[in-house]
């Protein structure tokens, strides 16, 4: 069995991303509905969770986003030399709120990081059970098509 490595292209995954879709083949959900994420892509299986830890990443974007947007109204305001109430009453409900509202994509944009960092290699469909690269897709693969292992059950 060869080996290959899946690239998808960067604007391809910060396009799924935005749309919250499957870092892998870009048409399944990342979530059901809400807060509530599916373990693996209801279309191809591919399972979200590379590794364990791995939403650690997500969480460190959700906070530099969040807290990068919550900074862009207050800190004008402040050097404004308004009233530190004014300032507060700004800036309090973006800090407590703006986390919450990019949480979805956090770990979609967290997803698209990792695959442009670490592409998708042909062990690592093989090893989680996942259907191989779309050929359409995937330039360098070159194994033979009888090497697909299927996509787990769906529940
Ligand atoms: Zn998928």
């Amino acid at each position: 069995m060869s080996q290959y490595t899946y690239h998808v292209p960067p604007g391809r995954l910060l396009w799924n991303a935005l749309r919250l879709r499957c870092p892998y083949c870009g048409k399944g959900k990342i979530f059901a509905h809400g807060f509530t994420m599916n373990d693996h892509c209801p279309n191809c299986g591919w399972m979200f969770e590379r590794e364990e830890g791995y939403w650690t990443g997500a969480v460190a974007v959700n906070l530099v986003v969040a807290e990068t947007l919550a900074a862009v109204l207050p800190v004008p305001l402040a050097t404004m030399q308004v009233s530190p109430w004014l300032v507060m009453g700004v800036a309090l409900p973006l800090v407590i709120a703006l986390p919450f509202v990019f949480y979805r994509h956090s770990k979609s944009f967290w997803m698209a990081l990792d695959f442009m960092i670490h592409p998708v290699s042909s062990g690592e469909t093989n090893s989680r059970r996942v259907p191989p690269a779309p050929v359409s897709r995937a330039p360098a693969r070159s194994s033979a098509a009888g090497d697909a292992i299927p996509a787990p059950p769906r529940s």
